[in-house]
C-alpha cells in the first residue's frame, strides 16, 4: 500500500502529454472481479468525460474500491477492458497508466517535508529543479499550504496532510485522479471543509477525478455524476438531480433520499399522468406518467420532503401525525395513514407550517414527485 502512486522505479516519462488529453480520459467496458464465488465487481461499464467529478457510492463491500483498483491497475480484472485517453490500459503495470491517488491514510513519507512530498512525483519524472520548485509552490497555494512546504508531514493536522497528499497527486497534472474515501478518517466539520476544496480545486484545474465514497451527502455535494453500486453492479449512473427525482429502482430511490414506499396497482392513465389505487386506504394516487400496464402492482417511491400534509379532506389518502421533531428549519413528521398497518409515512415540512402531533392530515404529492416501480412477482 505504502507506495502507491509514487512508486514508479521505471516510470515512462509522459511529462505533459497527459494534459492534452481531449474528449474521453477514460472509459470502462464490462469489467469484472471474482474472488472465489464472490463477484466483487460484476458487468461494470461507464465513460468518464475530460473535467467530470464522478463518484462511486455505495455500502461496505459494494465493489468501489475493487472498481478503482482496477482502474488504477492494483488488482487484475478477470475479464473487461480499461481505456485511458485511447490507450488500452487493461493489462498495464499501475506506474504505465500514469493515474494519480489518494488515499484515507495520508502515506505521506515521514521523513520528507511537504515540499519534497509534493516534488516526488516529479523528481521521479526527471523534471527540472526550477519547474519542480514553481509548480510545487503553485500547488501548494492553490491547496492554502504555501508557508508549509519546509514542515514534515507529523507537524501538520491531518486535514493538512491529506492536502498535501492531494497535492502530490495532481502535481504532475494526471489525466484522472482516484481517491478512495480519501476523508473517512476526519471529523466531520473538516470533512466539510474539505469536500468544498476539493471540488473548487477540481473545478479550477478541469481535473477529472474519480472518488470513492459511501456519504450520500458528500457523493450529491461533490459529484458530477454518480455510480450508485450494488452488489458488485453499478445500479445506475447519472447525476445527483436525475438519482434524487428520477432514481430507476426503489434501492437508488432508498438510498439517495430515504424514500417512503406506498403500494398499489396500476388503474389507468391520462395524457401526462398515471393513476395508482393504493392498497392500503383505496385512495388515488396520482404519479407523472409511466410506461406501466394497468393493473401493474407498484410500489410508489416519495422523498420525505416532497409529501405534503393538508387538511384532512385533502390528498391521496388521510392519516394521524404520530410524531413530529423539530430539526432546526424542518419538522420530521411521521404519519400513520388510515385502513392498515404499513410503517410511518416520513415527511419533511418547513418547521413553520409543521403539523403537531395527533393532528389529523390528508397527504398529497406533486405527481412529478412520485416515480413508480413495478413490483417483481414472486419477489
Ligand atoms: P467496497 O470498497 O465497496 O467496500 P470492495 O471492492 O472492497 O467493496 O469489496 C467488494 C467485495 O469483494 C466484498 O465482498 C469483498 O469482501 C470482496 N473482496 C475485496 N477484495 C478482496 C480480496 N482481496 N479477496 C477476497 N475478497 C475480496
Ligand atoms: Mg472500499
Amino acid at each position: 500500500m505504502a507506495e502507491f502512486g509514487v512508486a514508479a522505479p521505471s516510470v515512462e516519462v509522459a511529462g505533459d502529454k497527459s494534459a492534452t488529453l481531449t474528449g474521453k480520459p477514460l472509459s470502462v467496458v464490462a469489467l469484472r472481479k471474482t474472488y472465489g464465488d464472490v463477484v466483487a465487481v460484476d458487468e461494470a461499464s461507464m465513460e468518464i468525460a475530460a473535467g467530470e467529478f464522478i463518484t462511486f457510492l455505495g455500502a461496505s463491500g459494494s465493489g468501489k474500491t475493487t472498481t478503482l483498483m482496477m482502474i488504477a491497475g492494483f488488482c487484475e480484472p478477470d475479464s473487461g477492458t480499461i481505456t485511458v485517453g485511447d490507450r488500452d490500459v487493461t493489462r498495464l503495470a499501475p506506474q504505465k497508466r500514469n493515474l494519480g491517488f489518494v488515499f484515507q491514510q495520508y502515506l505521506l513519507f515521514p521523513h520528507m517535508t511537504v515540499h519534497e512530498n509534493v516534488a516526488f512525483p516529479l523528481t521521479l519524472r526527471g523534471v527540472p529543479k526550477d519547474e519542480i520548485r514553481r509548480r510545487v509552490g503553485e500547488t501548494l497555494e492553490i491547496a492554502g499550504l504555501s508557508g508549509f512546504g519546509g514542515r514534515r508531514p507529523r507537524e501538520l493536522s491531518g486535514g493538512q496532510q491529506q492536502r498535501v497528499a492531494l497535492c502530490r497527486a495532481l502535481v504532475y497534472r494526471p489525466p484522472v485522479i482516484l481517491m478512495d474515501e480519501p476523508l473517512g478518517a476526519l471529523d466531520k466539520k473538516l470533512r466539510d471543509q474539505l469536500q468544498v476544496e476539493i471540488k473548487s480545486i477540481q473545478q479550477e484545474l478541469g481535473l477529472t477525478v474519480i472518488y470513492v465514497t459511501h456519504d450520500q451527502e458528500e457523493a450529491l455535494v461533490m459529484s458530477d455524476r454518480i455510480a450508485v453500486m450494488r452488489n458488485g453492479r453499478i445500479e445506475q449512473f447519472d447525476t445527483p438531480r436525475e438519482l434524487f427525482e428520477r432514481p430507476r429502482t426503489p434501492f437508488v430511490a432508498d438510498f439517495l433520499g430515504a424514500a417512503n414506499f406506498i403500494e398499489g396497482r396500476v388503474e389507468r392513465h391520462t395524457d401526462e399522468h398515471t393513476l395508482v389505487r393504493l392498497d392500503q386506504c383505496g385512495g388515488l394516487l396520482t404519479a407523472r406518467r409511466h410506461a406501466l400496464a394497468p393493473g401493474t402492482a407498484v410500489k410508489a417511491g416519495i422523498q420525505p420532503g416532497r409529501l405534503r400534509a393538508d387538511a384532512p379532506d385533502d390528498g391521496f389518502c388521510t392519516g394521524t401525525v404520530e410524531t413530529a421533531t423539530y430539526v432546526g428549519t424542518l419538522v420530521r413528521a411521521g404519519v400513520r395513514v388510515d385502513g392498515g398497518d404499513a410503517p410511518l409515512l416520513r415527511l419533511e415540512v418547513p418547521a413553520g407550517r409543521g403539523p403537531v402531533t395527533g393532528e389529523r392530515v390528508g397527504i398529497s404529492a406533486d405527481p412529478d414527485d412520485v416515480n413508480l416501480f413495478p413490483v417483481e412477482q414472486g419477489g
